[in-house]
């Protein structure tokens, strides 16, 4: 049933489902991500341990430095560098 005046774009699926484009990270960004920004903060990680935030372009020059000065930033790939990557590395 269509609710009328709710915009519906196409493609666009709620943020619930699976396989629902990665948003950036940055607050209030609803911006699908390009970049993977690959962190590891030393006091409560091991070395080998990745958190990864997502940003969008405009977003991924705030958020890196914001690891950065704090000295956790590991890694800024493109997110499709980072699927891949992963996607090698992932299972089997
Ligand atoms: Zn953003």
């Amino acid at each position: 049933m269509n609710i009328p005046g709710t915009p519906r774009f196409p493609g666009a699926t709620d943020s619930a489902e699976a396989g629902t484009a990665p948003i950036c990270s940055a607050k209030g960004c609803r911006t699908p991500a390009v970049w993977v920004l690959a962190w590891n903060n030393p006091k409560l990680h091991t070395p080998e341990r990745r958190k990864t935030w997502l940003a969008c372009d405009e977003h991924r020059e705030h958020l890196s430095s914001f690891l950065g000065v704090r000295g956790f930033l590991k890694d800024v790939v493109s997110l499709e560098e980072w699927e891949e990557g992963h996607s090698a590395d992932d299972g089997r």
